[in-house]
């Protein structure tokens, strides 16, 4: 097995057992200090951590050569200085940290998020994806008990459970769920450019192209190696979904460092107008084709066009916002919810742009749960999405809630999703509701299992802090019964590519219909009930993968 193979493995099977250094099973974590730009004193002192009492306790281990270490410890902040000492492929692969990381963790004397202590800014996402033990902080469940609001408890299911080396090997598999695919790749460039192309296909409606991009970035995600012309030649090239014209592309990278389409696409004024209109909610692609084709170009044309008051700032109001009175007073809407229309989400989309840190995402979900608390106690949730999958920065915050108390059935959180709502509105922590659906939506066809879940949309946002208001946020509810929670888990954890992959492999290879609101068996509509996230792999006879290795989008 290669390094890289080797350092997934370990990386995902850290969550469970390194944390606390006390399994004397697994290896030492193993950590090279880069001497240049560090004085001798400073050395000294670094060895002599790693060599401390606590420092063996955490089973810490020096070795000399980086390309041999999880962690690379450096003062090093500028990559033209790194690359002097190592190469950037070998930099990508290895968390790359200050030697504060290692004063504070021994002081605390627990391994600490190397993504907190990336010693260069531009390797942060890598550092933290590469980092031995950060899954344990990447990947919780926050249980809301009903004596104590705001203990979280730590033990996220998940975290216990260590993705097979089967799995890590099994990277030409063809369906996402089979795979790992971590948050950043080794071949991470190589997807970005791709994803230009998907994405501009995409935007142009040709959804079949789309799809074939996006399924090449996907098998591409969980190829564990730095893609050369020699493995090129011998693998890449008959792994599935890589056709004719993507795999012409992939060479274009290998001999170039980049992909000539990608980078007209990019430079292309109509690619970048239909991917800004896009970035506003309600707006898809065909939407932005025909803004595009009256001649909108700008976010300010967009702004004219759709009348958007701006105030004495020039900058947009929301819409919710200018319902006043005479005396200037705000007058919130008392028979229903400001729903989002375009217009609105245009004021909005300065807030919603902005990506949400890991820290606020837990904030919002203290702040929702303690809401809920009040209205029924008890309740149980995990964030899920891109958080739950290592994200450093989201787009939004979704949250899957249900209540397992004594009376079965979920009757008793019927409804609860929408009186919620109506709390954090009245609260004014929701500012709009762009969907809000029952337990009870209408569904002829029975293509969902029509009773198991509320789903409400939302814009989101956090108390001020000394009167300074905050950014607005999406936040995404979804609150599902009892027999539905660990469906909703893996179903709204993701990715995209990951979860369609789920829902097919369920259908053609194992005769299930697998979605969010449940799992049943197609020839006698007989429904299955999983205990617990990994119930529902294994009622699927797929192998366990951890929800930080689910990143099969780019
Ligand atoms: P980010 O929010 O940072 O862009 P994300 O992966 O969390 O990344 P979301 O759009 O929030 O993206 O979706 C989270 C996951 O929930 C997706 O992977 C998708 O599988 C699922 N999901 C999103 N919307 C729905 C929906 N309406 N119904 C069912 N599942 C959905
Ligand atoms: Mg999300
Ligand atoms: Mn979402």
């Amino acid at each position: 097995m290669t390094p890289r193979a080797t350092s997934v493995q370990r990386a995902s099977s850290a969550s469970s057992t390194l944390s606390t250094g006390s399994n004397s099973e697994e290896r030492p974590i193993r950590v090279h200090v880069l001497q240049a730009k560090i004085d001798s004193g400073t050395i000294d002192e670094l060895y002599a951590l790693i060599d401390s009492e606590t420092g063996r306790f955490l089973q810490l281990e020096l070795c000399a050569d980086p390309s041999d270490a999880d962690i690379v410890i450096t003062n090093v902040r500028m990559r033209k200085r790194l690359e002097r000492h190592m190469d950037w492929t070998l930099a990508r692969q290895k968390a790359i940290v200050t030697p504060e990381w290692l004063r504070d963790s021994i002081q605390q004397k627990r391994f600490l998020a190397c993504g907190d202590y990336a010693a260069l800014s531009e390797l942060r996402e890598e550092t933290a994806a590469n980092c031995p033990d950060c899954k344990m902080q990447l990947t919780s469940c926050h249980c809301v008990s009903s004596s104590s609001t705001n203990v979280k408890s730590s033990a996220d299911p998940a975290t216990h459970l260590i993705t097979s080396t089967k799995v890590l090997s099994n990277y030409a598999a063809r369906y996402a769920c089979q795979r790992a695919s971590p948050l950043v790749c080794p071949n991470q460039t190589l997807c970005a450019e791709l994803n230009i192309l998907r994405l501009h296909r995409e935007l142009e409606g040709k959804a079949i192209n789309a799809l074939g991009y996006e399924r090449a970035i996907a098998i591409l995600k969980a190829y564990p190696y730095v893609i050369t012309p020699e493995n090129f030649e011998s693998e890449v090239a008959r792994l599935p979904y890589l056709g004719e014209k993507i795999r012409s592309k992939i060479n274009e990278f290998i001999k170039f460092g980049f992909v000539e389409e990608s980078q007209t696409i990019r430079m292309s004024e109509r690619f970048q107008s239909l991917n800004l209109f896009t970035t506003i909610y309600g707006i898809g692609p065909s939407k932005a084709r025909d803004l595009y084709s009256i001649g909108i170009r700008t976010i300010e044309d967009m702004l004219r066009y759709f009348d958007v008051p701006l105030g004495p700032d020039g900058r947009p109001i929301a819409e919710e916002q200018i319902i006043l009175t005479p005396n200037k007073r705000r007058v919130p809407p008392k028979t229903r919810l400001p729903d989002i229309s375009i217009k609105a989400a245009l004021a909005l989309r300065e807030d919603l742009e902005k990506k949400i840190p890991r820290s606020e995402v837990e904030e919002m979900h203290s702040v929702v749960m303690a809401e809920l608390e009040q209205l029924h106690p008890g309740c149980m949730s995990t964030i899920v999405g891109g958080y739950r999958r290592g994200k450093l920065d989201s787009n939004d915050v979704d949250i899957v809630i249900s209540s397992f108390s004594q009376n079965s059935g979920g009757d008793h959180i019927k409804g609860l999703c929408g009186k919620l709502v109506r709390k954090l509105y009245d609260r004014g922590l929701v500012t709009n509701v762009m969907h809000l659906s029952g337990f009870h939506a209408h569904n002829a066809l029975k293509t969902t299992h029509w009773d198991s879940l509320e789903k409400a949309l939302t814009v989101f946002v956090l108390p001020p802090v000394d009167g300074k208001a905050r950014i607005r946020r999406r936040l995404d509810l979804i609150f599902a019964s009892p027999e539905a929670y660990w469906t909703a888990v893996v179903g709204w954890t993701g990715s995209r590519m990951f979860e369609r992959d789920l829902r097919l492999w369920a259908k053609v290879e194992k005769g299930m219909k697998f979605d969010s609101s449940g799992m049943t068996r197609r020839h006698d509509s007989k429904l299955f009930v999983p205990k617990s996230e990994k119930d529902v792999f294994d009622m699927l006879d797929l192998e366990w993968i951890d929800p930080t290795l689910r990143n099969a989008n780019l």
